[in-house]
């Protein structure tokens, strides 16, 4: 009971300690970033959102670029869609995929299971390398560019459509048309001027009737990987099949011979 009272004892005790020190490493942490904010300046207000900045690009990637670069067209720094007016894209280029559930910070190396720790680690740690002195972000194209649907996995109920909003939507993104794809410019610019309109600026109304992203989208590299698996499984399905049929058809016909000879068998038998 001695040995017992004392390990109890002995344990609390180094418990308390490590409670104690671990308070202490807490403390010591905020703070050093106390300090480190105090070096780099508290960190900016950031009025532009980083996660419909996030559905922008990928929008304005999949559904824009591809059409762009068929045309060879290169979009100016004046069009807001340009990546230059990205506020988050430097930090966006330093995100690495390490594994599945391993993202890796560019700038410290710094390791994370989620993507969304990265972004608040960027947040936090790396916000100075924002350059919030020019007025530019991509989120501020979203009204136009139906960020909406892209950020909602699951899509909600039906809003009331409101005319005012529609009508402002339009007016943005006619403005993106032409100042992205001057029709003075050229027969390429000229296109894609006129494919901008039926793609993203089409749908902002409300009779419901104009579809966005009507032209289409990038097409996806793994569809032709899918379409080999597709026809490899389908050829084996094939042969599993015609070795099943060939199979059968060699039992019918053996029953069959068996069938032939069981007769003479029986009328053997009563003799
Ligand atoms: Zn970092």
């Amino acid at each position: 009971m001695k040995w017992l009272g004392l390990l109890y004892l002995f344990l609390s005790v180094s418990l308390q300690f490590g409670g104690v020190s671990s308070k202490n490493q807490g403390h010591e942490d905020s703070a050093a970033t106390r300090t480190i904010k105090k070096e780099l300046g508290d960190p900016p207000e950031v009025h532009c959102s980083r996660e419909r900045s996030k559905a922008a690009w990928k929008i304005i990637q999949e559904y824009l670029m591809p059409f762009v670069e068929k045309e060879q067209y290169q979009i100016s720094r004046t069009c807001k869609l340009h990546p230059h007016n990205d506020l988050y894209r430097d930090q966006e280029e330093h995100k690495i995929q390490v594994d599945l559930n391993e993202w890796q910070c560019g700038y410290c190396k710094k390791r994370f299971y989620d993507d969304i720790f990265l972004d608040k680690h960027f947040d936090n740690r790396h916000y100075n390398l924002l350059n919030v002195s020019h007025t530019r972000c991509l989120a501020d194209v979203c009204g136009a560019l139906h960020c909406d649907l892209e950020m909602d996995s699951v899509p909600h109920k039906k809003t009331k459509c409101n005319p005012a909003a529609a009508a402002r939507n339009r007016h943005l993104c006619e403005g993106l048309a032409d100042s992205c794809f001057p029709v003075k410019q050229g027969p390429a610019a000229s296109r894609l001027h006129e494919f901008f309109l039926r793609q993203f600026c089409d749908a902002h109304t409300c009779t419901g009737r104009q579809k966005p992203f009507s032209q289409g989208r990038r097409k996806k590299r793994a569809s032709i990987s899918y379409l080999v698996i597709s026809i490899l499984t389908l050829a084996l399905l094939f042969l599993f099949y015609s070795y099943i049929y060939m199979y059968s058809r060699g039992v019918k016909r053996g029953t069959q011979e068996l069938k032939r000879v069981t007769p003479i068998g029986r009328k053997k038998k009563p003799s």
